[in-house]
């Protein structure tokens, strides 16, 4: 599933293709009307042709086009979707769900296997992603995540992933970041002290920053701006490396079961 560093590293391929350039027509195809959150998939398709994309902006796993009209489209990509910009004419992908025609002979072609991703043309973003906390990347300060955890007994895990309190995280870079900080993903949120809450600060950047340095993690389904694989599933210390050595002390990685979701730990460089 994309998470922070995947959404940014797909806004930054798009930004310098995109910005500046006009819908021409909008074709949602025949059993991907689901994916059109809101308005209706018809007044979505009469809707954007015509209006100029401004920008491309993030907040947390979600992208978001600020258009010539003032209204901005937004895009979740949730588990399988992708959005690739294509020269018009070249064969359609698998899956594609939602073709977005550009000015210039190219395309913007959403595709989703799953079709649990959504989009919105909406007047106000906030409608959308205003129930979003602090972005992960771009917000998170030492102070900002010791609020976050303090008092509080659910696994630090889930409140990392809690996207209305830290925006960005999934499982992979949450797994990731608790073990760069050396804390067990179950511990209770508020029983970090001071020096781990600043470990875990220092980690979330890190394992964010070296994603986008590999463009993103392709375990399986996710792809960048232009359909490309990112590299950085090759480079992850504990996530799907459970029955594997620890590449700090060679203990076997283990996986439990948190809120549904694999977790992934060394219980030795972990506490
Ligand atoms: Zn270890």
């Amino acid at each position: 599933m994309p998470e922070l560093p995947e959404v940014e590293t797909i806004r930054r391929d798009l930004a310098p293709r995109v910005v500046g350039r006009r819908f021409t027509a909008v074709e949602v195809m025949p059993g991907a009307e689901k994916v059109v959150a809101l308005p209706s998939p018809a007044e979505f398709t009469r809707a954007l042709p015509g209006l100029r994309i401004e920008g491309i902006e993030r907040r947390g796993k979600y992208l978001l086009f600020p258009l010539s009209d003032g209204r901005y489209l937004i895009v979740h990509l949730r588990m399988t979707g992708a959005l690739i910009h294509r020269p018009a004419g070249t064969p359609a992908e698998s899956y594609l769900r939602i073709r977005l025609v550009l000015d210039n002979k190219t395309e913007l072609r959403y595709t989703d296997l799953r079709k649990l991703g959504m989009m919105w043309l909406v007047d106000d973003p906030t409608l959308v992603v205003g129930k979003l906390g602090p972005d992960a990347l771009e917000a998170l300060q030492p102070t900002t995540l010791r609020s976050l955890l303090e008092g509080r007994r659910a696994p630090v895990k889930a409140v990392l992933m809690d996207q209305t309190r830290l925006a960005g995280l999934g499982n992979i870079y949450a797994d990731e970041a608790l073990f760069l900080a050396g804390v067990l993903p179950r511990r209770p949120a508020g029983s970090l002290t001071r020096g781990e809450v600043e470990r875990l600060h220092d980690a979330v950047g890190k394992v964010l920053r070296e994603a986008m340095g590999h463009r993103g993690s392709s375990f399986r389904d996710y792809v960048d701006g232009e359909g490309k694989e990112g590299e950085h599933q090759l480079h992850v210390r504990v996530y799907r490396r459970s029955g594997e050595p620890c590449y700090v002390c060679g203990t076997t990685i283990e996986r439990v079961k948190l809120g549904g979701r694999s977790s992934h730990f060394c219980p030795h460089c972990q506490e």
